[in-house]
């Protein structure tokens, strides 16, 4: 039976979810499924994950009140979930160590993904390095060229980096190439997906690897002010961080949760944006039914944010659920909101996030001002905006 935090035993949420495959693909996810079930249920298992989180990506991650900020906005506190401070500068070393894991596990030699800006691919490429594992990175060929500085920390790391020349030559196409390659050589290798996206288990496990976020969020909160958050913002890509802080409290009804994604230039332009939850219709992608943004015959749409981590024409099966039964709401940001507030936060804190976090702190400065000072906003800094640096620059004309 679905609930707000689990999926049914064929991995929907509601309407949304499943496993879509091509025959080729079915037994090796399969596979990975009866091993995750396993691990997931193994005190040793989730040891070993537990004592990587802390040794080597330094858990707990700070909760940190923003006072300056606060003080500037002018309303509710904000709290930072620093997920910046992690080994690698963002949460997706959370799940890359998780799968890894699972792969070592599983007796893989090797890992195999996909990667866009090149984030999940550094992660991973690192989980690969520290646990004596091969690592192949399938990445579209002008992302590879936007990218460099990514391309040479994975293969610094030992991985080998994949150019993809198919189709738009960008992450879907990416994807479509790591799933190829995967389908022919399972035995081997694990896939190891870079969001809460793909076919069932990979929605649910990687949330449940990033559920930590919200766990220790939530008992943070409770030891420094005695109470729960009255707001959660999160931005959302594919949905991994969001899920990861909204999970300890998706049964707290007192909590508003609010997911962020990007209305890039213009939403009202096909390939301007990547706001898959608030323009986009149901479909198929990548081994799930979810939203989609899409023309009339299934064709993905061409998408654009300010933040290439975001950039994705689908999102999280669980995302679209938790949006059609209302438990979360789901707003938009513009590119220009973003740069806003990724300066906002550089000037009164002294931090610099990264331009997918910014997408969440912009909902967060909007929402701040309404509130009242007694209330509460915890905000996943997702990650550190040292990768966004140059590119910022270049759009303030420095
Ligand atoms: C990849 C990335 C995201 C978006 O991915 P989700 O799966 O939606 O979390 C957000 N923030 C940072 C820093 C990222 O690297």
């Amino acid at each position: 039976m679905t609930s707000l935090t689990n999926a049914d035993e064929a991995g929907f949420f509601g309407n949304h979810g499943g496993r879509f495959l091509p025959p080729q693909l079915e037994a090796p996810i399969a596979e990975v499924a009866a091993a995750w079930a396993e691990a997931r249920r193994d005190p040793d298992f989730q040891a070993e994950y537990e004592a990587l989180l802390a040794d080597y990506v330094g858990r707990p991650s700070p909760l940190f009140l923003a006072e300056n900020l606060t003080r500037h906005l002018g309303g509710a506190r904000i709290y930072l979930k620093r997920e910046d401070l992690n080994h690698t500068g963002a949460h997706k070393i959370n799940h890359c160590l998780g799968e890894g894991l699972l792969a070592r596990r599983m007796g893989k030699r090797r890992l195999i993904a996909e990667t866009g800006a090149g984030q999940h691919g550094v992660a991973l490429a690192t989980a690969a390095a520290l646990l004596g594992l091969e690592c192949e990175i399938h990445m579209g060929s002008i992302d590879i060229a936007k990218q460099r500085p990514n391309v040479v920390r994975m293969e610094l790391l030992g991985a080998k980096v994949i150019p993809v020349e198919s189709g738009g030559r960008c992450l879907k196409d990416a994807v479509d190439s790591a799933f190829s390659v995967f389908a022919s050589d399972h035995h081997d290798t694990f896939f190891a997906i870079g969001s809460v996206v793909g076919p069932d288990p990979y929605p649910s496990m990687i949330r449940d690897f990033q559920a930590i976020i919200g766990r220790e969020a939530r008992a943070q909160l409770l030891a420094k002010e005695g109470r729960l958050p009255d707001v959660l913002v999160a931005s959302v890509g594919g949905g991994s961080n969001a899920l990861g802080l909204f999970t300890a409290f998706l049964e707290d009804d007192s909590v508003r949760i609010f997911g962020v994604e990007p209305a890039g230039k213009d939403l009202d332009v096909v390939g301007e944006h990547a706001a898959t939850m608030t323009m986009g219709t149901p479909g198929t992608l990548h081994g799930m039914r979810t939203l989609v943004l899409q023309d009339d015959d299934g064709e993905t749409w061409p998408v654009h944010s300010i933040a290439s981590g975001l950039d994705y024409p689908a999102v999280g099966p669980q995302h679209a659920f938790l949006k059609e039964v209302g438990r979360a709401e789901y707003v938009s940001v513009s590119d220009a909101e973003t740069l806003e507030a990724f300066q906002l936060l550089c000037r009164t804190e002294g931090i610099i996030p990264a331009l997918e976090s910014s997408h969440a702190l912009a909902h967060a400065a909007r929402i701040a001002p309404t509130m009242g000072a007694d209330e509460i906003i915890v905000v996943n800094l997702s990650g550190r905006g040292d990768k966004d640096i140059d590119y910022v620059a270049e759009k303030l004309g420095r």
